[in-house]
Protein backbone atom coordinates (compact mmCIF):
# COMPACT_ATOMS: atom_id res chain seq x y z
CA UNK A 1 0.00 0.00 0.00
CA UNK A 2 1.25 4.01 -1.12
CA UNK A 3 0.98 5.13 2.40
CA UNK A 4 -0.34 9.14 2.53
CA UNK A 5 2.87 11.66 2.65
CA UNK A 6 1.74 13.38 5.88
CA UNK A 7 3.03 17.13 7.65
CA UNK A 8 2.28 19.28 10.11
CA UNK A 9 4.02 22.87 10.10
CA UNK A 10 3.99 25.07 13.08
CA UNK A 11 3.76 28.93 12.05
CA UNK A 12 3.22 31.50 14.91
CA UNK A 13 1.05 29.46 17.45
CA UNK A 14 1.47 28.21 20.60
CA UNK A 15 2.01 24.80 19.80
CA UNK A 16 -0.97 23.70 22.01
CA UNK A 17 -2.64 22.25 18.19
CA UNK A 18 0.11 20.20 17.56
CA UNK A 19 -0.12 19.09 21.56
CA UNK A 20 -4.00 18.32 20.87
CA UNK A 21 -2.53 16.23 17.54
CA UNK A 22 -0.67 14.35 19.99
CA UNK A 23 -3.80 14.22 22.05
CA UNK A 24 -5.01 11.17 19.33
CA UNK A 25 -3.03 9.03 21.76
CA UNK A 26 -3.34 5.12 19.88
CA UNK A 27 -5.14 6.30 17.30
CA UNK A 28 -1.70 8.03 16.45
CA UNK A 29 -0.54 4.13 16.09
CA UNK A 30 -3.27 3.43 13.38
CA UNK A 31 -2.64 6.46 11.11
CA UNK A 32 1.03 5.63 11.10
CA UNK A 33 -0.50 2.59 9.47
CA UNK A 34 -1.67 5.23 6.51
CA UNK A 35 0.95 7.84 6.91
CA UNK A 36 4.44 8.93 6.15
CA UNK A 37 4.89 11.67 8.14
CA UNK A 38 7.54 13.52 6.10
CA UNK A 39 7.63 17.15 8.13
CA UNK A 40 6.85 17.84 11.43
CA UNK A 41 8.21 19.59 14.37
CA UNK A 42 6.46 16.31 16.11
CA UNK A 43 8.40 13.29 15.76
CA UNK A 44 10.17 14.44 12.79
CA UNK A 45 13.26 16.08 12.17
CA UNK A 46 13.61 17.09 8.28
CA UNK A 47 14.93 20.72 7.89
CA UNK A 48 13.55 21.02 4.04
CA UNK A 49 9.70 20.73 3.57
CA UNK A 50 9.50 18.28 0.67
CA UNK A 51 8.26 17.86 -2.78
CA UNK A 52 4.52 16.31 -2.97
CA UNK A 53 3.02 16.13 0.25
CA UNK A 54 -0.65 14.91 0.33
CA UNK A 55 -1.82 16.56 3.33
CA UNK A 56 -0.27 19.13 5.76
CA UNK A 57 -2.03 20.75 8.86
CA UNK A 58 -0.93 24.33 9.42
CA UNK A 59 -0.75 25.83 13.23
CA UNK A 60 -0.45 29.58 13.86
CA UNK A 61 -0.73 32.66 11.65
CA UNK A 62 1.70 34.37 9.67
CA UNK A 63 3.36 36.70 11.55
CA UNK A 64 7.54 37.00 10.21
CA UNK A 65 9.66 36.36 6.98
CA UNK A 66 9.97 32.48 8.19
CA UNK A 67 6.39 31.99 8.35
CA UNK A 68 5.76 33.75 4.97
CA UNK A 69 8.47 31.73 3.21
CA UNK A 70 7.55 27.89 4.67
CA UNK A 71 3.59 28.65 4.22
CA UNK A 72 4.47 29.39 0.46
CA UNK A 73 6.52 26.55 0.05
CA UNK A 74 4.06 24.39 1.62
CA UNK A 75 1.09 25.60 -0.73
CA UNK A 76 3.00 24.85 -3.60
CA UNK A 77 4.38 21.15 -2.45
CA UNK A 78 1.11 20.71 -0.61
CA UNK A 79 -2.23 18.95 -2.39
CA UNK A 80 -4.33 19.51 0.80
CA UNK A 81 -3.75 22.50 3.16
CA UNK A 82 -5.50 22.49 6.55
CA UNK A 83 -6.00 25.24 8.34
CA UNK A 84 -5.43 24.07 11.72
CA UNK A 85 -6.94 25.75 14.83
CA UNK A 86 -7.91 29.09 15.14
CA UNK A 87 -4.82 31.05 14.80
CA UNK A 88 -4.04 29.63 11.62
CA UNK A 89 -8.31 30.17 10.25
CA UNK A 90 -8.76 33.97 12.22
CA UNK A 91 -4.96 34.30 13.17
CA UNK A 92 -6.38 34.95 17.08
CA UNK A 93 -3.61 35.45 19.81
CA UNK A 94 -0.81 36.15 17.80
CA UNK A 95 -2.83 39.38 16.08
CA UNK A 96 -3.72 41.11 19.46
CA UNK A 97 -0.37 42.96 18.51
CA UNK A 98 -2.07 44.12 15.53
CA UNK A 99 -3.97 46.86 17.25
CA UNK A 100 -0.09 48.46 17.37
CA UNK A 101 -0.14 48.54 14.21
CA UNK A 102 3.32 47.98 12.58
CA UNK A 103 6.03 45.89 13.57
CA UNK A 104 8.32 48.80 14.73
CA UNK A 105 5.60 49.75 17.49
CA UNK A 106 5.44 46.33 18.45
CA UNK A 107 9.30 45.97 19.10
CA UNK A 108 9.28 49.45 20.21
CA UNK A 109 6.51 48.48 23.37
CA UNK A 110 8.30 44.23 24.02
CA UNK A 111 11.95 45.40 23.85
CA UNK A 112 12.33 49.06 25.00
CA UNK A 113 9.28 50.25 26.84
CA UNK A 114 8.08 46.99 28.91
CA UNK A 115 11.98 45.90 29.49
CA UNK A 116 13.50 45.79 33.23
CA UNK A 117 16.88 45.35 32.41
CA UNK A 118 19.09 46.60 29.31
CA UNK A 119 16.33 47.95 26.85
CA UNK A 120 17.58 47.13 23.53
CA UNK A 121 16.08 45.61 20.33
CA UNK A 122 16.84 42.08 19.11
CA UNK A 123 19.42 42.27 16.42
CA UNK A 124 22.32 40.20 14.52
CA UNK A 125 20.59 40.44 10.90
CA UNK A 126 19.92 36.63 9.89
CA UNK A 127 18.97 35.12 13.16
CA UNK A 128 16.12 37.04 14.33
CA UNK A 129 13.11 36.78 11.35
CA UNK A 130 11.82 39.91 10.47
CA UNK A 131 8.26 40.68 12.06
CA UNK A 132 5.25 41.73 9.30
CA UNK A 133 3.40 44.48 10.06
CA UNK A 134 0.68 42.70 10.58
CA UNK A 135 -0.13 38.69 12.25
CA UNK A 136 -2.54 37.10 9.15
CA UNK A 137 -4.54 33.74 9.38
CA UNK A 138 -3.05 31.19 6.64
CA UNK A 139 -6.10 31.73 4.11
CA UNK A 140 -4.92 35.64 3.70
CA UNK A 141 -1.18 34.49 2.02
CA UNK A 142 -2.48 30.93 0.72
CA UNK A 143 -5.34 29.54 -0.39
CA UNK A 144 -6.41 26.88 2.18
CA UNK A 145 -8.39 23.50 1.06
CA UNK A 146 -9.73 22.69 4.52
CA UNK A 147 -10.51 25.21 7.62
CA UNK A 148 -10.50 23.11 11.23
CA UNK A 149 -11.20 26.04 13.68
CA UNK A 150 -10.68 25.55 17.59
CA UNK A 151 -8.02 26.74 20.49
CA UNK A 152 -6.90 23.62 20.20
CA UNK A 153 -9.49 21.73 17.99
CA UNK A 154 -9.99 18.26 20.77
CA UNK A 155 -8.74 15.45 19.28
CA UNK A 156 -12.29 14.12 18.54
CA UNK A 157 -12.16 16.73 15.73
CA UNK A 158 -8.40 16.71 14.64
CA UNK A 159 -9.44 12.62 14.18
CA UNK A 160 -12.90 13.53 12.56
CA UNK A 161 -11.35 15.66 10.07
CA UNK A 162 -8.25 13.67 8.84
CA UNK A 163 -10.16 10.30 8.53
CA UNK A 164 -12.05 11.34 5.79
CA UNK A 165 -8.93 12.67 4.10
CA UNK A 166 -7.17 9.42 3.95
CA UNK A 167 -9.75 8.00 2.33
CA UNK A 168 -9.55 10.76 -0.10
CA UNK A 169 -12.74 12.01 0.99
CA UNK A 170 -13.02 16.24 2.13
CA UNK A 171 -14.18 16.20 5.52
CA UNK A 172 -17.93 17.73 6.99
CA UNK A 173 -16.76 20.69 8.71
CA UNK A 174 -19.69 21.81 10.16
CA UNK A 175 -21.98 21.67 13.25
CA UNK A 176 -20.86 22.64 16.69
CA UNK A 177 -18.57 19.61 17.06
CA UNK A 178 -16.58 20.79 13.75
CA UNK A 179 -16.23 24.37 13.92
CA UNK A 180 -16.92 26.05 17.04
CA UNK A 181 -13.74 28.32 17.92
CA UNK A 182 -12.20 28.42 20.98
S1 LIG B 1 -5.28 28.01 18.20
FE1 LIG B 1 -4.99 28.13 20.43
S2 LIG B 1 -3.93 26.22 20.94
FE2 LIG B 1 -3.69 26.52 18.71
S3 LIG B 1 -1.76 27.64 18.47
FE3 LIG B 1 -3.37 29.16 18.62
S4 LIG B 1 -3.46 29.75 20.79
FE4 LIG B 1 -2.36 27.81 20.64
Amino acid sequence: MTKIKFATVWLAGCSGCHMSFLDLDEWLLELANYVDVVYSPVGCDLKEYPEGVDICLVEGGVANEDNLELIRKVRARTKTLVSFGDCAVTANVPAMRNILKGADPVLQRGYIELADLKPQLPHEPGIVPELLDKVLPVHEVVPVDIFMPGCPPDAPRIKATIEPLLRGEKPKMEGREMIKFG
